[in-house]
């Protein structure tokens, strides 16, 4: 066990079994419900964000309750499995140990550990993919896997019977029985070179070297779009990026949606509205050879930070900055993700704006509205209201009614690939800024944009590609 170990417990009954459990495992601590438990090593008043905190920051957990309650209070928080600490739910009276999560990280050797010391049999479930999972996902700290997307067909390929050849040298994998063969179908490749993963190969390189202060190696500052929020919207890129980064810097929700990191991994949350100061700090790091990630939701370059980044770059002359190798890697913008849901409004012309006046003039917003309602433009609103722009977006939809026809189709799109996701299909006439907030994307129809009633419920939505006379078909 490297991972410190986070025993949750809820109940005094649970504190006994806690006790014993620590006292054979080192660098664990015991915490407790405080308006329940007197004598654990720390208390906590709320037991969701407690396992979050553990589990973000890479630790260990022993919940000493239902395996539901661990479940339920982990799910929302649920996703990048590479970095995925172990997680086991056990009985309070000690009666029952189950693995929950964690198999790449090792949950089943710590299960059968605290099995061992309760005197009862754990309850593991993935015994087959636990004997080449954990030795496939989780080499020693000098290599890392490049491809972590492509494992679970992998594992489930080699589960199917299917050969492995090696290419490069894998000690770890020595020990492992992996069904090896000199003309495998599959291939485990350990490199330094760049190369493109082909299907049905993991590739393996050396981790980055701790910088030698001599001859420093080149940093790195990928500046990421993680998509609306569903890592099923997250471009393998920006994955390998998270995957491989040192340092990661972003503001708090968006750090957790990327999340969780492991604990050689720091993690730097910033409320700080100063973006441009944000983007100096990630050159500073990466200027010391560091892997640096920067995180936006959605695509970095849409509002995001990418800007501000090349813009501290153009604005400076130190070599050592120049020297970074900066990439920016896109994501699935808001706009892109509420379309999609909806069929395709943005089908044809289109434009994005923010309604925030915090970086331009309102007379600017104003003028922008009513060019692009004048020239039909459909149009996508991001930032569209908050507590300290209340009217805006009032006046914005006035300067709408005044190009549009009352019935042109409006989306509101909101927290689209996070939990709680909503997406409404109003008109023009019926759009009232009560509807909209800050999690919301607005997409405003053209003249051309049309919707029509779903089989399943709802509306299609959708702009055609041909404007003015429809072509001959
Ligand atoms: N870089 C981001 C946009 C940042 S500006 C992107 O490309 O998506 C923030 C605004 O984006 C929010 O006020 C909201 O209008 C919109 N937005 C971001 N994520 C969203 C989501 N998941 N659902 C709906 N709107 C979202």
């Amino acid at each position: 066990m490297t991972a410190p170990l986070a025993i949750l417990v809820l109940s005094m009954r649970g504190l006994e079994t806690a006790r014993r459990i620590k006292a054979s495992i080192a660098d664990s601590t015991i915490l407790g419900l405080e308006s329940r438990i007197e004598g654990a090593d720390e208390n906590f008043s709320d037991f969701g964000g407690t396992i979050r905190e553990h589990y973000r920051s890479g630790h260990a957990i022993a919940a000493l309750c239902s395996a539901g309650i661990t479940i339920r209070s982990l799910a929302p928080i649920l996703g990048n499995k590479g970095a995925e600490p172990p997680v086991l739910a056990i009985a309070d009276d000690g009666s029952t140990v189950v693995p929950l999560l964690g198999g790449t990280t090792g949950v089943n050797v710590l299960a059968r550990q605290i099995a061992q010391i309760l005197g009862v049999t754990p309850a593991i479930t993935t015994s087959g993919e636990l004997r080449f999972g954990t030795c496939l996902l989780n080499p020693p700290p000098e290599f890392i896997l490049k491809n972590p997307e492509d494992a679970k067909t992998f594992i489930a390929d080699l589960l199917a019977g299917k050969t492995v050849r090696i290419e490069g040298d894998a000690p770890w994998l020595r020990e492992a029985q992996l069904p090896l063969d000199d003309d495998g179908e599959l291939v485990i490749r350990v490199t330094s070179a760049e190369t493109t993963p082909q299907k049905g190969e993991l590739i393996f390189q050396p981790s980055p070297a701790t910088p030698d202060p001599v001859g420093q190696r080149r940093g790195r500052l990928a500046v990421i779009g993680l998509g609306p929020g569903d890592p099923d919207y997250m471009v393998p890129a920006v994955k390998r990026a998270l995957q491989s980064a040192e340092d990661v810097l972003g503001y708090e929700t968006y750090i957790h949606m990327a999340g969780p990191f492991r604990s050689d991994q720091t993690v730097h949350m910033t409320d700080n509205r100063e973006e441009m100061q944000r983007a100096r700090h990630a050159f500073e790091l990466a200027a010391t050879g560091r892997s640096v990630v920067m995180v936006s939701s959605g695509d970095p370059g849409v509002f995001a930070m990418a800007a501000a980044v090349i813009e501290a770059l153009h604005e400076s002359d130190n070599p050592a900055w120049h020297g970074v190798e900066l990439e920016i890697l896109p994501g699935v913008s808001a706009a892109m993700a509420a379309a999609s849901r909806s069929g395709a409004p943005l089908g044809h012309d289109f434009c994005i704006l923010s309604l925030s006046d915090n970086l331009k003039s309102w007379e600017v917003i104003e003028k922008r509205i009513a060019l692009a309602a004048e020239a039909d433009l459909a149009m996508a609103f991001y930032n569209p209201i908050s507590k300290p722009r209340p009217w805006q977006l009032p006046r914005a939809i006035e300067i709408l009614r005044q190009h549009r026809a009352p019935e042109t189709p409006i989306v509101l799109g909101r927290d689209i690939g996070r939990p709680g996701e909503t997406l409404r299909t109003i008109t023009l006439a019926e759009l009232d800024p009560e509807q909209v907030d800050m999690r919301t994307v607005v997409i405003i129809g053209s003249s051309h944009t049309r919707r029509f009633g779903r089989a399943g419920g709802g509306d299609w939505v959708y702009t055609p590609r041909w404007y003015g006379t429809k072509p001959a078909s």
